[in-house]
């Protein structure tokens, strides 16, 4: 396809991360990483992955060709909250929850 350039830019697929209403404790925390002192209207908020560290993920392991390989899993550890955030310029917090 000339001209086309539809690529995803390497090392940059962002998924999303729902809020955990169900659990308090873990939602007070991505609240106030967040700036926010209740949940957005909406139970479908969902907060970025680019405000999660790599460390933040559940890793798997997995046989491959005899060895073992961890690699990183989409589903985040049961008590990360979000921590990677630039909030120093005109963040504009619109009716997503993040960026
Ligand atoms: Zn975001």
């Amino acid at each position: 396809m000339p001209g086309g350039h539809y690529f995803k830019a390497k090392d940059k697929t962002v998924h999303f991360h729902k809020l955990l209403l169900k659990r308090r404790a873990v939602l007070l925390r991505w609240l106030a990483a967040l700036k926010r002192e209740s949940p957005p209207m909406g139970t479908d908020s969902r907060v970025c992955s680019e405000h999660f560290l790599d460390e933040d993920y559940l890793e798997d392991k997995i046989f491959e060709s005899g060895k073992l390989v961890v690699r990183r899993t989409k589903r985040l550890k049961p008590e990360v909250a979000p921590s990677v955030f630039n909030f120093t310029s005109k963040t504009k917090l619109t009716k997503g929850v993040c960026h």
